[in-house]
């Protein structure tokens, strides 16, 4: 194919690659009952309380029904005493047979009544702070006296001999007709603000169902609904705040996320035929002037899998339209000779390229490769980063303006607005989930006709990053290359360890010690990797050659640590995680992560792949005290797999998407009920079922999907920004 050259704006494209969603103009149908009513209408509600709904994005009647539950409690009657219960929750129905309050130290005081559940007897005891103001038993007094029939909701220690005392949350009194909605059966359980109690939304809820709930239009196409057997939408939100059974709040909940994925679906469609719409109005020639002596001087033979992708790629880069693809491959799979080949076709092409990186080491590391893999060829490249002089910045500007720079590697700071190209028309971004969503499509504003391509270590399955990444085409690197040793992973003591690093020093082998420090601000985390340097240079390492790296050190004096290390002259690097990603040093074989349990699953993952990149055995250990489930569960997956792929989505559930992308970009999904993990069936059925809308109707235009376009446009149309990228 021949290279037609354009300048940027030539065809017009800036505006289309915008890609506003065009539906054309279907008038908007706002409804006209009850459900856009002010929330503060509502009984009970009034200005104050009105206030702190609207903290929760509350503020009609539909706003508040379309508040789902964060979580469902069975409080069914428990109706076996003798029994534990797994949960410890116990919900009784009982006459009250004696009741009083007792104080139990200065500021605590306890009231206790026994209880006949008609098949025995048990101890109820609510607690409160006492206060010098009120009596905090006074409506306790009132109703709880004997005689008095009640439901009580509450924990009991589980015990061999059955429950014997309870410790009341909640209590509601037979004769009071509202109990129906707080015990005896399924309860929503909502996210709250302070002032907003369960139980007063529990009933606020069901007021407002009970008038508007039947207002709720069904925006999806009659068919559809037969076809998947799906809820009324009406039935289904009734059913998600009070379902009747298990199996009514399954239906109810796979009819709204089911709703919630076709939106998404449509969206993510819709927007990637948009793109393939682009005509960037140029092709790449195969010409191999600089691919193939690239080839002959890397020094081993591509993996089958990088070939693979590196046809995808140029394939892309072909097209009429501009790429936008996401590549995965494990820490090691070789992504940099991957998208060097990319970079290189467009170089040959006689366009420029960037290659963007997360951190100032890791932008020097791509530099120092690139030096390497293109030594004596006629690229002509550059780095540059925010810690640049202004002399030295304003230098590389000048060439790149004048074209006179094929490549631009560096971090953020190619963002700037003063950074031009003349030609760029390939971005590559390393770690792509390190950076935010608005520095990715500032790229891609660089140059309309952009073809990008971004990278990332955490994999996740292909049926979820369709759905985060919706409009990206996927590849994979599932093949890791030869001579690869996985580094064996050990949940291990800090003696132990340091042990290990010894006798690794002791071979003339090299040695990582990591610390957590969740924000690279954060002085105490700092702090502490500062001092235990001192310390096991002072004592357990006395001795070795033990240096210091850390995210706040001027980039120059990390650059000279790394440098030193890399040519052997420490044996031991104490160091934050600014070495996460990319540090590329075949003789450090031991890697020591301290308070293993305050990283990430993905974090640790990559942190370890630093060693094991020689052919020499190496190991890694993780050195913690995991409090929580959680944290023993990220431990347990290391040690178990070296997978990245299975990993990541160990992830993804242990996490979630919305931490695992950080919440700016997951926020953007607007998936209150679905959870793409979970509802992964019904992903694949909403995405197929999209794909069959927009085939049959491309813009959603006949009558039988008005209200569904109505929806999509509300939902989507302001966030084509990111979605053109992200
Ligand atoms: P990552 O995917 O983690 O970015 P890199 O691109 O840094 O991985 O590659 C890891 C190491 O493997 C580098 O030292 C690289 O030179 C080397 N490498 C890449 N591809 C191959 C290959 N096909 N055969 C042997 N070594 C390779
Ligand atoms: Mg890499």
């Amino acid at each position: 194919m021949a290279v037609t050259e354009a300048g940027n704006g030539t065809f017009g494209a800036d505006a289309a690659l915008e890609c506003h969603i065009n539906l054309s103009n279907g008038k908007f149908i706002k409804s006209s009952g009850t459900l856009s009513n002010p929330i503060q209408f509502l009984k009970g509600v009034g200005p104050r309380r009105a206030a702190l709904f609207s903290q929760l994005g509350i503020a009609t009647v539909g706003d508040l029904m379309r508040y789902f539950p964060r979580d469902w409690q069975n409080r069914e009657e428990t109706k076996d005493l003798t029994l534990p219960t797994a949960t410890g929750l116990v919900v009784l129905k009982a006459k009250v047979v004696k009741a009083g309050n007792f104080q139990a130290g200065p500021r605590l005081a306890l009231f206790k009544a026994k209880l006949n559940t008609g098949s025995g007897t048990v101890e109820a005891v609510w607690f409160k702070h006492l206060s010098r103001r009120f009596d905090v038993f006074a409506s306790l007094k009132k109703e709880v006296v004997p005689g008095a029939d009640l439901w009580v909701v509450g924990r009991a220690e589980p015990s061999l001999l059955g429950i014997r005392e309870i410790h009341v949350d909640e209590h509601y009194l037979l004769e009071d007709q509202r109990w129906r909605l707080h015990v005896g059966r399924i309860v929503p359980v909502y996210a709250l603000t302070e002032g907003i109690t369960q139980r007063f939304l529990r009933e606020l809820m069901n007021r407002a169902l009970h008038e508007s709930v039947e207002e709720s239009v069904d925006i999806l196409p009659k068919e559809l609904s037969l076809k998947r057997e799906l809820l009324a939408p009406a039935q289904a939100v009734k059913a998600i705040h009070f379902p009747g059974s298990q199996a009514e709040l399954e239906a109810a909940r796979s009819r709204l996320a089911y709703e919630e994925l076709l939106l998404l679906e449509l969206a993510w469609i819709l927007k990637r035929r948009q793109t393939r719409s682009i005509s960037k109005g140029f092709g790449y020639e195969i010409k191999r002037t600089l691919l193939t002596p690239f080839k002959k001087q890397l020094g081993f033979e591509l993996t089958g899998a990088q070939k693979r992708v590196i046809n995808e790629i140029f394939s892309d880069m072909q097209q009429g339209y501009p790429m936008t693809r996401l590549l995965q491959g494990d820490v090691g799979s070789g992504k940099t000779v991957v998208a060097l080949s990319a970079l290189l076709l467009a170089v040959e092409n006689g366009a420029q390229g960037v290659f963007m990186a997360p951190t100032e080491i890791l932008a020097h590391q791509h530099m120092n490769t690139i030096t390497r893999f293109l030594k004596a060829l006629p690229v002509r490249t550059a780095l540059l980063t925010s810690r640049f002089k202004p002399k030295e910045r304003e230098n590389i500007l000048t060439a790149l303006r004048k074209g006179e720079l094929d490549l631009l590697v560096g971090t953020h700071a190619l963002l700037e607005e003063d950074v031009q190209f003349p030609k760029l028309r390939l971005g590559v971004i390393d770690e792509q989930h390190r950076f935010g969503v608005r520095q990715r499509s500032t790229l891609r504003q660089k140059s309309s006709l952009l073809d990008l391509l971004v990278m990332t270590a955490t994999p996740i399955p292909r049926t979820l990053a369709l759905a985060l990444y919706g409009d990206l085409d996927v590849s994979t690197l599932d093949e890791m290359p030869p001579g690869k040793v996985t580094a064996e992973t050990a949940f291990s003591t800090e003696t132990a360890a340091l042990e290990a690093v010894k006798e690794a020093v002791a071979k003339g082998r090299q040695a990582y010690i990591v610390y957590p420090i969740i924000e690279e601000s954060s002085r105490l985390d700092l702090q502490s990797a500062k001092a235990e340097f001192k310390r096991l240079s002072e004592t357990t390492l006395h001795g070795l050659r033990v240096a210091l790296i850390h995210g706040a050190m001027p980039s120059r004096q990390k650059t000279v640590v790394m440098a030193e290390f890399a040519a052997g002259k420490s044996d031991v690097l104490v160091a934050t995680p600014v070495i996460e990603v990319g540090i590329d040093v075949a003789n450090a074989t031991v890697m020591v992560i301290q308070n293993a349990d305050r990283f990430g699953l993905a974090s640790l993952h990559q942190l370890r792949g630093r060693i094991g990149r020689g052919t020499e055995a190496s190991k890694c250990y993780l050195v913690a005290d995991p409090k929580t489930e959680q944290a023993k569960a990220r431990i347990e997956t290391l040690v178990a797999s070296s997978d990245g792929f299975r990993i990541g989505e160990e992830d993804l559930k242990l996490r979630g998407p919305g931490e695992m992308l950080g919440t700016a970009q997951h926020g953007e999904l607007t998936l209150k009920v679905a959870d793409i993990v979970k509802d992964a069936p019904l992903l694949a059925q909403a995405r197929a079922d999209a794909e069959g809308l927009l085939d049959a109707d491309e813009r959603l235009l006949s009558a039988g999907n008005t209200l569904l376009r109505e929806r999509l446009i509300e939902l989507y149309q302001h966030k084509w920004t990111w979605i053109d990228l992200a």
